[in-house]
C-alpha cells in the first residue's frame, strides 16, 4: 500500500472508531452499539434462556446484563470438538459513578456524590465539563425494564481550587477522593428560582437532586417514580477527535479499551462471510464489563459465562468429550491497551521494549503470567500478522517496576486454552481523555481479520503437544 493510501486507510479506520467512542459513554452503551451494529450486519439474538439451535454458516451474539456481549460466526464445516477462534476485550474504563444517594448540599452549591470506578487518574477529572450517561431501572405497567439514559449536556464539573489557595498544587496534589473531587451540578440560589415540579413519591426520590432526577425521567420519557434504581458514569462532555499536525492521533476517552471493542467487532462483521463455507471453527468476539475493579461479577471475564457459551456451542450426544478436545484446538486473543513510550518519562520503560506509535500492534510479555502471552501462542501471532502485513512490537516493563494486567490470565485460567495478550499503543491510560495513534485502529482491524479467517490453518502448523 502506497502512503498517501496508507494514511487513507487508518484515517478511515480512527474515523469509525471515534464514531463508536462517541456513542459510548458507558459500558452499557458500547453493548448496545456493538448489538445495534451486529444486528444491522444480519447476526441473530439467543437468550440464555432459550434452547440454542445453532446452525452451520449463522451469526449469533447474547447479552448478559447488557454490559457484556459474545458474539459468534459458526464455520459451514464446524462440528462439536473443533476450536474457537476468540479475540476478548472489555467494555468499561475508569469513570466517577454516581453513589446509590447522591444528594449533597455545601457552601451553597448542590453536588452530587460519586464513587471511583477503577483505577482512574482522578487527577484529569477536575476542571472537565461532564455530563452523565448509564443505566435506569425503570418499573412501569407491570415491566421491569433496563433503559439507557445519555444526557449530552455539560452538567457537572469537578473544580480545582485556585492556585492561590494552594501554592504548592504543581508539586504536589492529592485531593481526598471522598470529600475534594465532589462534582457540582447548581446552586441552591438557582434551585429556589427553578422549583421542580412536585414528585410523586417513589424508590429513589429524596435519594437525588429532583432536578436530576426529572432530567433522567424526561429524556427516557417516564415518571420519576418509576425509576427503581439506576447506575450513572460521569463521562467526558467532549467528544473524540483526530489530532495532531497530520491528524495522525485519536485524542478520545476510553481508547482503553473501547480501542479493541470496536477493532475486534469490525473483524468478526467484515469477515462473518470470509471462506465461511469451509470454516471448521467458531469466531468469536468476547466484550466483558468489570475489568477495571477486577472481572469478578456474573457478567466479567472471571465469570462462568464465556465456558457456559463454549460449553453449549460443543454439545454433543454421540460425542460426550466434545467440548475437552475444543479446548486445546481453540486460541484466545487478550486484546487491551498497551503502554506507548512517553517521550518525557523515557527511563519509565525498559530499553529493549520501547513500543512506538505507528510502529504495529504491541504484544505484551510477562513471565510471571500478568500477561498470558507464551512463545507458542505469539508465534501462532506472528503468523497471523505476517498474513496481514501488520507490523508487531513487543513489551515487557522494567523490573523495578509494577505491571498491569488483563482478561487474558484470567480467561486461560478459567478455560486453559492458549491465549496471548496484545494490544494498541497509546499514551494517558485511565485519564479522562487518552491519545493513540491512527494506523493503531487500522491495523488492530486488520490484524483480527487475520485472526479470524487464517487462525485454523496456522493452527493445523503448530506440534506442541
Ligand atoms: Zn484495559
Amino acid at each position: 500500500m502506497g502512503e498517501m493510501a496508507g494514511r487513507q486507510w487508518s484515517s478511515n479506520a480512527a474515523q469509525g472508531m471515534i464514531d463508536f467512542i462517541n456513542r459510548s459513554p458507558s459500558p452499557w452503551h458500547a453493548v448496545s452499539e456493538c448489538k445495534r451494529r451486529l444486528v444491522a450486519a444480519g447476526f441473530q439474538e439467543l437468550k440464555e434462556a432459550d434452547r440454542w439451535e445453532i446452525q452451520p454458516k449463522s451469526k449469533y451474539f447474547v447479552t448478559r446484563n447488557m454490559s457484556t456481549i459474545i458474539s459468534f460466526v459458526v464455520g459451514g464445516t464446524y462440528k462439536p470438538g473443533n476450536g474457537f477462534s476468540i479475540i476478548g476485550a472489555h467494555t468499561d474504563s475508569p469513570c466517577l459513578r454516581v453513589k446509590p444517594i447522591s444528594k449533597k448540599k455545601n457552601a451553597g452549591y448542590i453536588q452530587v456524590g460519586v464513587e471511583q470506578y477503577g483505577g482512574g487518574n482522578w487527577l484529569t477529572w477536575f476542571d472537565r465539563d461532564l455530563k452523565l450517561a448509564g443505566r435506569v431501572m425503570v418499573k412501569s405497567q407491570g415491566k421491569i425494564q433496563s433503559r439507557l439514559v445519555d444526557i449530552n449536556r455539560p452538567l457537572l464539573r469537578v473544580p480545582h481550587l485556585a492556585i492561590h489557595l494552594q501554592r504548592d498544587v504543581n508539586s504536589k496534589f492529592s485531593p481526598n477522593l471522598e470529600s475534594e473531587i465532589l462534582p457540582v451540578l447548581a446552586t441552591a440560589v438557582q434551585e429556589k428560582l427553578n422549583p421542580t415540579e412536585k414528585i410523586q413519591s417513589g424508590p429513589q426520590t429524596d435519594k437525588h437532586h429532583p432536578a436530576l432526577l426529572s432530567l433522567i425521567a424526561k429524556e427516557l420519557q417516564v415518571e420519576v417514580e418509576e425509576i427503581t434504581d439506576m447506575e450513572l458514569c460521569l463521562a467526558d462532555y467532549q467528544p473524540s477527535v483526530l489530532g495532531g499536525v497530520y491528524e495522525e492521533f485519536v485524542f478520545a476517552p476510553r481508547l482503553d479499551n473501547l480501542l479493541n471493542v470496536y477493532a475486534s467487532l469490525e473483524a468478526i462483521i467484515s469477515t462473518c462471510d470470509n471462506e465461511i463455507a469451509s470454516e471448521p471453527c467458531i469466531r468469536v468476539a468476547s466484550f466483558f464489563d468489570h475489568e477495571e475493579v477486577g472481572s469478578a461479577s456474573a457478567q466479567g471475564a472471571s465469570s462462568s459465562l464465556q465456558r457456559f457459551i463454549l460449553e453449549r456451542l460443543s454439545a454433543s450426544s454421540e460425542d460426550p468429550e466434545a467440548y475437552h478436545r475444543c479446548i486445546p484446538q481453540s486460541f484466545v486473543i487478550s486484546a487491551d491497551q498497551a503502554h506507548a513510550v512517553h517521550p518525557n518519562y523515557k527511563s519509565k520503560h525498559e530499553e529493549n521494549h520501547s513500543v512506538e506509535m505507528h510502529k504495529g500492534i504491541v504484544m505484551k510479555f510477562n513471565c510471571k503470567q500478568r500477561y498470558a502471552t507464551n512463545a507458542w501462542t505469539s508465534t501462532v501471532l506472528r503468523e497471523v500478522a505476517s498474513l496481514a502485513s501488520v507490523p508487531l512490537q513487543e513489551i515487557v516493563v522494567r523490573n523495578d517496576s509494577t505491571c498491569g494486567s488483563t482478561i487474558g490470565p484470567l480467561i486461560a485460567t478459567k478455560l486453559a486454552i492458549p491465549t496471548i495478550d496484545l494490544g494498541g499503543p497509546q499514551l494517558s491510560m485511565h485519564s479522562i481523555r487518552e491519545q493513540c495513534c491512527t494506523s493503531s485502529v487500522a491495523q488492530a482491524i486488520a490484524l483480527y481479520e487475520s485472526f479470524y479467517t487464517n487462525f485454523p490453518k496456522i493452527r493445523a502448523m503448530v506440534e506442541v503437544d
